[in-house]
């Protein structure tokens, strides 16, 4: 069986000693939110995800959840965890306080969320969803629409969808066919037509569903132009507030899958369903953008959160496994074997998940920090300068973080050898869970264009001053720091090409758009490296200053793993300069008839 602890003191580090998350407490609304209310928050959570959450993880994937007359149940126990996920107030964290919410910062909802999917992903993919609609109906629902749906989805009796996806378009929503009609009332809608790959579009978890739902409106302009955003409830609400009678949505099928089989991903058919415009009629993709966003940096915990459980399990098996013995002799003569952890590739696996777990972990922080700072900051300098690091942020948090997460348990899996393979262990469930993450939410390649192609050139360059001028001013502040020689300069040679590559592609781009596609996926994942890189620079500065006090094994752990990720890791980016810099022209130039 897997094993998972919530990750306590690694989030005390992360905040508390990495960031100084005592500034949220500085930011208006928060004044509560001190670090040890952060932390002792994030124990309740702990308890609530090892507890109830993660001894269903295992049951919910073997049981799947099952369809049968239009009606979807959810595995053995998770409607009762569900109900204890909500009266316990895990629904509502970070919500409005106006509406019911608890006003908490994003960052604490942001590791709480880590913890629910590294305990079960699949359960967490029910609130997950409930919390981006409410995003979305809370930035750009009319008053009337914020108070008749805001509050039960923040109490968690109701939960959210998004539904996008249609069978013939996935990435480009432009070919969208569900339509809306005028009602002849005022902003209601008539929608009809069908939405595949749903996630939670039918359960047993709650009372009310409240789907996000992007139509054309009727001779609306044709393309991603014409796009328009509803609000389609599953019931129909009374005046009273209470749930009325069925509206016309109903689950055709659920989809049998490869992991998070425990999540119900639905065909949805909206038959003449009554839906409510939210924000501008044909702007639904700016609304629906307010509900991806958070879901895209959702997803890239997700793939932390795996990363988490495959490290935490693989840890220990390679402790408790004996195999062979250490290249240079007996090192526990007394057993019939050495551990595998004596063997150096194993070392190099489970150094590899270490320093891809707890490096997305140290990114995750920064850009939630960030989150807290453009909702709450005072100053509107500091809110923008915040939203454009978060705007920058988010494809690298998806799709990295997904990457690696993948990657992950997929050495997890290599740790346990041909036991990893067998489903008892529940290492190759990590796996399949995991391999979702780099598809939905716009696949990884969509979010390497997204970075490419939109965040770059946006504001001239402005969001990525927000990351270029803070590495560069820590870089040269630490650069002549002898004890740091080892950690500042590889980042800074990386961080220099990173900023070569960066005018190339642009360059290269703005002559030959394919050049900005061919380029895109391996420029992400070379910012990636360099951004968690800078980050593992920083920690190293705090390790090498407390190895010989209180916690030397925890400081020792940061230190070795910041130099493997100096000497193993970041190196790789050399080969991604090289192939960013071998342009389109090998991609492009067999015609596809080819192939
Ligand atoms: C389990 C699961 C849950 C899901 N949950 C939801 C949900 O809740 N709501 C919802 O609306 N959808 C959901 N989806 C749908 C998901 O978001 C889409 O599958 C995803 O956006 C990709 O769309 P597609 O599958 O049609 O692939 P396609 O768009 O057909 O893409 C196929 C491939 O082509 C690439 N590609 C496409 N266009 C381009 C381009 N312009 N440039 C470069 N490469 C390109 C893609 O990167 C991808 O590799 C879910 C899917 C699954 C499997």
């Amino acid at each position: 069986m897997t094993i998972y602890k919530a990750p306590l003191r690694e989030y005390r580090f992360v905040l508390q000693e990495l960031f100084d998350a005592g500034e949220l407490a500085t930011l208006p609304g928060y004044e509560e939110a001190t670090p040890d209310l952060l932390q002792s928050v994030l124990e309740e959570g702990g308890k609530l995800c090892e507890e109830v959450l993660f001894p269903l993880n295992r049951s919910g994937d073997e049981e799947g959840c099952t369809f049968e007359n239009g009606v979807v149940r959810t595995p053995k126990g998770f409607p009762e965890a569900y109900k204890l996920f909500r009266e316990g107030g895990w629904t509502s964290l970070a919500c409005d306080p106006e509406y019911g919410g608890q006003g908490l910062p994003h960052t604490l909802q942001f590791f709480v969320e880590e913890m629910v999917s590294s305990a079960n992903m699949s359960f967490g993919m029910y609130p997950g969803l409930s919390s981006g609609c409410y995003s979305a109906i809370h930035r750009h629902g009319t008053a009337a629409q914020k108070r008749k749906f805001l509050p039960h989805l923040v109490d968690g009796t109701w939960s959210g969808t998004m539904c996008l996806t249609e069978p013939q378009c996935g990435t480009d929503l432009g070919q969208i066919r569900t339509k809306a009609e005028p009602s002849g009332k005022d902003g209601v809608y008539r929608i009809t037509g069908t939405k595949i790959f749903i996630s939670a579009g039918e359960h047993d978890l709650t009372d009310n569903i409240v789907h996000l739902v992007l139509a054309r409106i009727v001779g609306g302009p044709a393309g991603i132009r014409g796009i328009s955003l509803f609000i389609v409830p599953k019931f129909l609400v009374k005046e009273d507030g209470t749930v009325g009678p069925r509206n016309g949505v109903r689950c055709g099928s659920i989809e049998h899958k490869m992991g998070i089989k425990a999540s119900s991903t639905c065909v949805i058919n909206f038959e003449d369903a009554e839906g409510y415009l939210i924000g501008e009629a044909h702007k639904g993709m700016r609304a629906m953008f307010t509900m991806m966003n958070a879901a895209r940096l959702g997803v890239g915990l997700q793939g932390l959160a795996l990363g988490e459980t495959a490290y935490q399990t693989a840890r220990q098996y390679a402790l408790d496994r004996l195999q062979g013995r250490s290249l240079k002799g007996d090192k526990f003569p007394d057993k019939p074997a050495d551990p595998i952890i004596v063997h150096p590739d194993v070392r190099r696996m489970l150094l590899t998940m270490k320093a891809y777990t707890e490096g997305a972990r140290a990114l995750a922080g920064w850009v939630s920090l960030a989150l807290d700072r453009a909702e709450r900051h005072a100053d509107p300098e500091a809110r923008e300068e915040a939203e454009d690091f978060i705007g920058l942020m988010t494809p690298i948090i998806k799709a990295m973080l997904t990457d690696n997460a993948f990657a992950a348990t997929n050495l997890g899996v290599q740790i346990f050898g041909g036991h990893g393979y067998i489903r008892e262990w529940g290492m190759e469930q990590l796996v399949r869970d995991s391999r979702i993450t780099m598809l939905y939410e716009g696949a990884n390649g969509i979010q390497a264009l997204d970075l490419v192609g939109r965040k770059l050139p946006m504001h001239n360059g402005r969001l990525l001053r927000r990351f270029f001028h803070p590495v560069d001013a820590w870089l040269k502040a630490h650069a002549d720091k002898p004890e740091l020689q080892e950690f500042v300069s590889p980042v800074m040679k990386a961080f220099a090409r990173l900023q070569q590559v960066t005018a190339l592609v642009a360059q290269k781009g703005m002559v030959d758009p394919d050049e900005a596609g061919a380029a895109a996926t391996e420029y992400l994942r070379a910012f990636g490296l360099v951004a968690i890189g800078f980050l593992w620079a920083r920690v190293a500065e705090l390790a090498l200053k407390k190895t010989n006090g209180e916690e030397p094994l925890f400081y020792k752990g940061k230190l070795a793993t910041a130099r493997f990720y100096m000497a193993r890791v970041l190196p790789e980016t050399n080969a991604l300069f090289a192939n960013i810099a071998a342009g389109a022209k090998s991609l492009m130039e067999l015609e596809a008839e080819a192939f």
